[in-house]
């Protein structure tokens, strides 16, 4: 390896010869059937299970090795599995590892869908899931339990933000479950602001969703696997039929081109966001990972190269239903959507008391209406005024 910076990395990455046969981009290889030319060729390939090898669609084709050999470079792994979305990246990391009988590890402020999946399908195949404390460190070594397989991480967390001490934790667990493979959850970081694998974690999972697309018109999952894991999570990815089409893997590609300028962009704009917010008397605390008020900033500062465009902040007041409408309703620049990491800047309210229901390890200790944004590509100062807009709405607003 090169010790190129991450910016040429990006440009570079999954780039060579065979996947862009001369253009530029990967090429878009769409298929199911692959033709051998021989007995000899076939052989060698089926051998091989299309390892970079084309052999059947559903093992990939060009499109799918290009795009898997950029985030096994982008983030130091063995091996990287795509999934059609990130759920299913999540959901199959974890089959991939475990058996009836066993324990999954898992945080408690992961993102809902990750924490549905164990209690509504992995209770099902009778695999335990333990919630821990989101901001838990060297004490996790207590929970792990001698059927622990799985460790599942998210830093910083869903909504709330808690940043993890991911050393900590990854020496704790290996001190008791030498073999437990520990996943992370990294979306948030893009794969790159945090190198999740050089820290010891086993799996970086990442919602392609968000930042590799970018612009909110695909979906697509990742999971980068170390040496120790890949053959298993590539093997068993491939028996659950995790496959995606080749015009998606080819908008991710294109996606990890410009990820660093809109990445910084993103960075800029929200921290600029974060501390107007942060200084608002409507606010309590702003869960953005690069402000001391955020829990974990110090494991932010210490094992992240940045930060992204989402954070959340939570207010003094519990909004009633007329204030979070009126609030809510008319925002010129922020859309209400679920997802995030396109373009454009989104906003979405969550009452403590919802947070409470999805948090089966607590964490929620405050009042207020929580707010979530995404800060996108716009021009900041026309955000700014748009948040300021709503504060006002509030003011005129009583409970
Ligand atoms: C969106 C998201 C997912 C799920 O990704 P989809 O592509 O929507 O299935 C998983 N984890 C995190 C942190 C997410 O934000």
């Amino acid at each position: 390896m090169t010790s190129k910076k991450i910016e040429t990395a990006l440009i570079a990455a999954g780039r060579s010869k065979r996947f862009t046969q001369g253009s530029v981009n990967s090429v878009i290889q769409r298929a199911s059937s692959l033709v051998f030319d021989s007995v000899a060729e076939k052989k060698r390939c089926t051998a091989g299970r299309a390892d970079g090898e084309l052999f059947y669609g559903r093992r990939g084709t060009l499109t799918h090795f290009s795009l898997q050999d950029a985030m096994t470079e982008l983030e130091g792994g063995a091996g990287c599995a795509l999934y059609p979305c990130g759920a299913a990246a999540v959901a199959n990391a974890i089959l991939a590892f475990v058996s009836a009988g066993d324990n999954v590890l898992m945080a408690g402020s992961v993102y809902e869908p990750t924490q549905d999946f164990c209690t509504k399908i992995l209770s099902k195949m009778n695999v335990s899931t333990t919630w821990f404390d989101h901001c838990i460190g060297a004490e996790i070594a207590e929970r792990v339990q001698p059927n622990t397989k799985v460790v599942f991480l998210e830093s910083p967390a869903s909504i709330t933000m808690e940043v993890q001490d991911v050393p900590a934790i990854v020496a704790a667990v290996r001190s008791k479950a030498p073999d437990a493979v520990i996943m992370i959850d990294n979306t948030w970081a893009a794969g790159i602001l945090f190198r999740a694998l050089d820290f010891g974690v086993d799996i970086s999972i990442q919602a392609g969703t968000k930042y590799l697309i970018g612009h909110s018109d695909a979906m697509i999952g990742t999971a980068v696997a170390n040496e120790r894991c890949w053959a298993q999570l590539r093997e068993n990815s491939y028996l659950m039929g995790q496959m995606v089409d080749a015009d998606t893997a080819y908008m991710a590609s294109r996606g990890l081109r410009t990820l660093a300028v809109r990445l910084r962009q993103h960075e800029e704009s929200a921290i600029k966001v974060a501390h107007w917010l942060a200084d608002r008397a409507e606010v309590s605390v702003v869960n953005h990972p690069a402000l001391p008020q955020c829990k974990g900033h110090e494991f932010w500062q210490r094992d992240f190269t940045g930060s992204s465009g989402l954070f959340s902040f939570v207010l003094k007041a519990r909004l009633t239903d007329k204030q979070l409408a009126e609030y809510l309703d008319r925002f010129e620049h922020f859309s209400m959507a679920y997802s995030w990491g396109g373009y454009e800047s989104l906003i979405l309210a969550n009452q403590p008391e919802e947070l409470a229901e999805i948090r089966p390890a607590g964490g929620v200790d405050f009042t207020g209406t929580l707010v979530r944004l995404h800060i996108g590509l716009e021009n900041v100062d026309d955000l700014i005024e748009d948040l300021a807009a709503g504060f006002a709405r509030l003011s005129a607003c009583p409970a």
